[in-house]
């Protein structure tokens, strides 16, 4: 297969920068369980858990069951935590690979329990308590009982509690010191002295509410360099210093001198104020490139910025080069990333399509060849 002319490079190293930052920020004896899910982000599942593990990470959380049996298929150690789980026909998986199952209701529970009879091998489950996200988990006042019910089942053994924290992405958050409160009594309640862990902070929650940091911490989006408020977070004091992994780079295909007055791309939606150069890029939605960047996107060609002249097409978008000396077909073109002095961040490209970093990474990192460096 020829390549794209369209590249996602990801570098590991700066992965393991971020887990190593990460880390710096966790207490003592915290355990740090690295997400990645949704590809790890857009940055490539399998490569990420592995540059990670080299890192010193065992802990890996995951949605979907396919995605733990994958990494076990890639041969990849440590505990990997299933977090969204799965329907009934695929429990089995959870012992055939060693998955981490978590638990958030009766029925999930009994369907396990079976199947570790059926299979005769024991596992050990977190359960999920709801703390104010109103998404996956049980409600705390239901904690116990289901905790409880999982000694019922002698293959069953309760392994953790965890819940989820919405709103710790906020630099200060009632919710989220409400949340934590809910969850510390939830697991009281629950726990019978037995070395259970509890964990529920996500990036937000480490960076943003260290006293979220129980016995384990689940950040995502930090080991692959953004903060969870977005620009804002990068330029706080004393953070930890994280690196984006991941650039996004095609090149010019053609260039055009087009006359003053002139519609560019569907509906004319920009029309050349000036006699106007312009150069077109292999790059559109389709390659997860927003098409809300349309009249207001920017990427960086020959160190400066070039801003995006109408809509942004499928596969195709135009850039103003009139200022730029000196740009020829085949010359690179950075989407995110940086180049000479410029950088465009995934935050960036998120505040000017309505999105958030997270949702930008996911899109370009998975519609798009990616190669690595090590
Ligand atoms: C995605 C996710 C995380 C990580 O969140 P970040 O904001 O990316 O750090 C942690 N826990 C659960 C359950 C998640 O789904």
């Amino acid at each position: 297969m020829p390549s794209s002319r369209n590249q996602v490079i990801v570098d590991l190293r700066a992965v393991s920068h971020n887990y190593n930052a990460m880390e710096s920020k966790v207490k003592a004896g915290v355990k740090l369980l690295a997400m990645v899910k949704g590809d790890a982000y857009g940055h490539g599942m399998v490569e990420v858990a592995r540059a990670l593990y080299a890192s010193g990470c065992r802990y890996f959380g995951v949605a979907e069951i396919g995605e733990g049996v994958k990494l076990r298929q890639a041969s990849l150690r440590g505990k990997i935590f299933v977090m969204v789980g799965t329907s009934s026909d695929n429990y089995s998986h959870y012992f055939t690979h060693g998955l981490t199952p978590v638990i958030y209701g009766p029925e999930g529970l009994e369907l396990l329990a079976k199947e570790a009879q059926r299979i005769g091998q024991k596992i050990g489950v977190h359960l999920k308590v709801d703390t104010g996200m109103c998404r996956l988990g049980c409600k705390p006042g239901e904690a116990k009982d289901l905790y409880l019910k999982i000694h019922e089942h002698p293959q069953l053994y309760p392994a953790g509690i965890m819940s989820h924290l919405p709103c710790s992405d906020e630099y200060e958050s009632a919710q989220t010191h409400e949340s934590l409160e809910i969850f510390i009594q939830t697991v009281k309640g629950a726990q019978d002295g037995h070395g259970i862990i509890s964990h529920i902070a996500n990036s937000g929650g480490v960076l943003n509410f260290p006293r979220t940091q129980i016995d384990m911490v689940r950040p995502g989006i930090s080991l692959y360099g953004y903060y969870p408020d977005g620009g804002a977070g990068r330029i706080r004091e004393k953070r930890a210093q994280l690196l984006p992994a991941m650039t996004y780079r095609s090149e010019v295909l053609q260039i055009k001198n087009v006359a003053i007055g002139t519609g560019v791309s569907y509906g004319h939606t920009y029309v050349t104020k000036r006699q106007t150069r312009l150069a077109v890029i292999p790059v559109g939605y389709e390659d997860g490139y927003p098409r809300n960047l349309s009249n207001c996107g920017e990427v960086l060609i020959g160190g400066q910025r070039a801003k995006i002249r109408g809509r942004v097409c499928m596969n195709l978008c135009m850039v103003d080069i009139t200022d730029i000396g000196n740009v020829e077909v085949g010359d690179e073109v950075v989407l995110m990333g940086t180049q000479g002095s410029q950088t465009i961040t995934a935050d960036d490209i998120a505040a000017l399509s309505g999105t958030i970093s997270y949702e930008v990474l996911c899109m370009i990192g998975n519609n798009n060849e990616r190669s690595y460096i090590q």
